[in-house]
This record gives structure tokens, C-alpha cells and sequence, in this order.
């Protein structure tokens, strides 16, 4: 199995690190990328869009022929993750400060996502976090958005003090927080199994 990690900006190699401790853990064989440039993507079973800047990583992938080659490989049913501003980049509709700073998302995922929702008051917190599929999870958001919105097909995994913060559509799964930066193999392993 394949995995490619945008690599453009971001916590990327967390991503890369962790994911390979997934696959060793479910015994699959398997090779883990971060993707700087385009042609990787589609040769991949399936692509984990990191944490950082939704701005910059979005800028970059649209630039550099990364963000169709996700699209298609969407299109065909490969799983996408997108953690955080992951998350961000992966939804379909934003708000005020994503049409401000002209983020182009890529659409994949039926929710409406606000940045920065927590406010600078808590920029980054832990959560414990009751996660459908999943259960009981230690979850870490930085700077986080939340969904404020999904259409029908989408499902709601999770939310924290009422907000949505993990949603899957079909291959698609979207989360506020951050996996990458825990020992806790266990969202790495249920995205995987999405494979
Ligand atoms: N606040 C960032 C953004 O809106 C996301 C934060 C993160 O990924 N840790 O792009």
C-alpha cells in the first residue's frame, strides 16, 4: 500500500512517522511519502492532508498539480484525510476568513468549516473525545476549526462541547484535531482500514 502525505508545508513528517507505525501495528506492507510535487499522488491508495497553514498548503497544491491529482484519486474512491487545516482544505464550503484570503478548498468533503474557532484564548488544548468507530480518544487541537455544517451523506464522528470536530463522507474523513501528534496509532489505523 501507498501513502502519500502532502508535504508541501505543515506537520508532514508527524504524518509520515505515525503512519508508518500504523501500518507495521495492522501488519500491511507498505510505503509512506511526503509529496512535493505532482505525480506521486496518483500512484497512491491514499493521501493524508496535514496540519499547518490552510492558506499556504492550499496555495501550494493548486500551484503545483497536486490538488487535481487528489480530486481524481477522491473520485475513484481512495481515501483522503485531512487533519486540521487538512480539515480546512479538504471541505467545501469556509468562512469569512477563508473567502478573505481566497483559499481555494478542494471540496471533497459536504461541510462548512470555520477556522481559528476556539478563539485565541485557547489556541491549543487536549480533549478527551468520544470518537464513533473509535472510542475513547486523548485529542490535540492547535489553532483548530471546527464543521459547522454537513450535508446529508455526511457522518459525525465526534464533537467536542457540541461542535463537530471528526466527520467521514464515504472515503473522506475530516478531523479538527491533530492525530499526528500522539503515540495513539488507532485514527492512522481506522483511516488505513479505509483502504
Ligand atoms: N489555523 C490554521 C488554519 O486555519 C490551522 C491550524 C493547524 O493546522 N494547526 O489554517
Amino acid at each position: 500500500m501507498r501513502v502519500a502525505v502532502v508535504g508541501v508545508q505543515g506537520d508532514v513528517e508527524e504524518h509520515v512517522v505515525i503512519t508508518r507505525k500504523a501500518l507495521e501495528n495492522l501488519g500491511i506492507d507498505g510505503e509512506v511519502q511526503a509529496v512535493r510535487k505532482s505525480g506521486v499522488v496518483s500512484k497512491s491508495d491514499a493521501v493524508i492532508i496535514p496540519g499547518g497553514e490552510s492558506t499556504t498548503i492550499s496555495k501550494l497544491i493548486w500551484r503545483d498539480g497536486i490538488a487535481s491529482e487528489i480530486l481524481e484519486l477522491a473520485k475513484s474512491g481512495h481515501p483522503i484525510m485531512g487533519t486540521c487545516a487538512g480539515l480546512i482544505v479538504i471541505s467545501k464550503y469556509g468562512d469569512e476568513q477563508v473567502r478573505k484570503t481566497g483559499t481555494k478548498l478542494l471540496g471533497l468533503l459536504d461541510a462548512r468549516i470555520r477556522r481559528n474557532a476556539f478563539g485565541r484564548q485557547r489556541e491549543s488544548f487536549e480533549a478527551l473525545l468520544d470518537i464513533d468507530e473509535i472510542g475513547r480518544y486523548n485529542a490535540i487541537f492547535i489553532r483548530a476549526p471546527v464543521i459547522e455544517e454537513v450535508g446529508e451523506g455526511v457522518r459525525i464522528l465526534a464533537r467536542f462541547e457540541d461542535r463537530i470536530v471528526a466527520a467521514r463522507e464515504k472515503n473522506i474523513l475530516g478531523l479538527s484535531f491533530h492525530p499526528e501528534l500522539t503515540d495513539d496509532t488507532r485514527i492512522h489505523e481506522y483511516f488505513l482500514d479505509m483502504v
